[in-house]
């Protein structure tokens, strides 16, 4: 069977569960899942170059300078591992990022997830990440087994840099003031479906494959 390469791009503000949905669809439509906010993480764990230069800037819930965070999409893309496609998140934060990826690669599908401001602030402060393998876990919808550990791995259970009031009032404020252009310019080409974050992971699952038109491949459910 021939299949197509999809290429899609997951944007919703801060606790919309962007990296959930993302993660489901690579799952059964073989997508690479590109999280840039991850590949920052990745750096300041691992104490790279990159990292020393970006902790500030993220723990104060600021955005990285576009010409790093276009350098680091374009050598990820660049690696090919995307046989079938993939589904990017956390990019385009803004207009010229918008403007470079739209320049560089053409794509399917623009899955804008919406969620209200106040639901946002609940999520956010409840989320909860596995300080080994990165797993996400959430104290109001999902919980893991034994408090404070993760259920995979074991590692031990954090609270995100940026996960604070101060820097999420200034995620919260970016997104609205430069990533909602962004959805903008994709709507004027068409590309956008938007679906509503508010239910449980599940039914926003299958909200999103109805509206991009998809099916599981046979052998991938
Ligand atoms: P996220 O995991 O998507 O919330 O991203 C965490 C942090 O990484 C952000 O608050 C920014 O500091 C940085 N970051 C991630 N993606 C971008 C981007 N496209 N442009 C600028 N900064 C970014």
């Amino acid at each position: 069977m021939v299949r197509s390469v999809r290429k899609y791009v997951i944007m919703g503000v801060q606790g919309s569960g962007k990296g959930t949905q993302a993660a489901m669809l690579a799952r059964d439509f073989s997508l690479t899942q590109i999280g840039v906010g991850e590949i920052f993480r990745w750096h300041v764990q691992v104490h790279t170059k990159i990292g020393a230069d970006v902790r500030r800037i993220m723990a104060r819930g600021e955005l990285v300078g576009d010409a790093l965070v276009e350098k680091v999409v374009r050598e990820r893309l660049d690696q090919h591992d995307w046989n079938y496609g993939f589904i990017i998140d956390g990019f385009p934060r803004n207009r010229r990022q918008a403007e470079f990826f739209l320049e560089s690669y053409d794509i399917d599908g623009v899955i804008h997830l919406d969620l209200p401001d106040d639901e946002v602030r609940r999520r956010v402060l409840a989320r909860r990440l596995c300080s080994q393998c990165g797993m996400d876990y959430n104290l109001i919808a999902h919980r893991p087994e034994v408090e404070g550990k993760c259920d995979v791995c074991g590692g031990e259970l954090v609270t995100r840099e940026d996960d604070t009031e101060e820097a999420l009032a200034a995620r919260v404020r970016d997104y609205h003031e430069k990533t909602d252009p962004v959805l903008d310019l994709f709507r004027r080409k068409e590309y956008v479906i938007t679906v509503d974050a508010r239910p449980d992971k599940n039914t926003v699952q299958r909200a999103i494959r109805k509206q991009l038109g998809l099916q599981p491949e046979a052998g991938t459910q």
